[in-house]
C-alpha cells in the first residue's frame, strides 16, 4: 500500500497522469510528502537527484497555482528543500517549465528538483 497516496477534493482532471499519480491509478516512487504536495521520482532522470514536487490538486502550470494559491506554492518549495536534503546535501536547482516552448509537457504543474551533482546550464 502507497503511504503517499491520499484522495483530496477538489481540483482533478480524470485526464491528467500526474493527478492519477495522487489518486494510486498510476504507480510512482515516491520519496516525501506534505499536506498539500507530494514528490516522486522522475521516470526519465536528468541528474543523480531527479524528483517531481506537484500539488495534490490541479493546477495547470506555476503561473496559475502562484495567483490562485500563493500559500501552497510555498508550500511546493519547502517541499523540494525537504527532499534536496534528505537525499543530496542540500543544495538543487527547482524549474517550473511553462508553456511548450518552454518544454511543458504536463500540464499539472509540477517543479523538477534537480540535485546530487554539479549542474550544467544549458537551456537552449
Ligand atoms: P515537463 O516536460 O516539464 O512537463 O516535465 C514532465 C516530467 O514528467 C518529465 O520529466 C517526465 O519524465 C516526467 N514524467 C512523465 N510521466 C511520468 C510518470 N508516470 N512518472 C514519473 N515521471 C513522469
Amino acid at each position: 500500500m502507497n503511504t503517499y497516496v491520499r484522495m483530496t477534493e477538489g481540483r482533478k482532471d480524470p485526464d491528467c497522469i500526474f493527478c492519477k499519480i495522487v489518486a494510486g491509478d498510476v504507480p510512482a516512487e515516491f520519496v516525501d510528502e506534505s499536506p498539500g504536495a507530494v514528490a516522486f521520482k522522475d521516470i526519465n532522470p536528468q541528474a543523480p537527484v531527479h524528483l517531481l514536487v506537484i500539488p495534490r490538486e490541479h493546477y495547470g502550470d506555476v503561473s496559475e497555482l502562484a495567483a490562485t494559491n500563493p500559500q501552497l506554492m510555498a508550500e511546493m518549495v519547502d517541499l523540494a528543500a525537504q527532499v534536496a536534503g534528505d537525499l543530496a546535501d542540500g543544495q538543487f536547482r527547482l524549474i517550473f517549465n511553462s508553456g511548450p516552448r518552454a518544454g511543458q509537457s504536463v500540464y499539472h504543474v509540477h517543479g523538477h528538483v534537480l540535485a546530487g551533482a554539479d549542474l550544467g546550464w544549458t537551456p537552449a
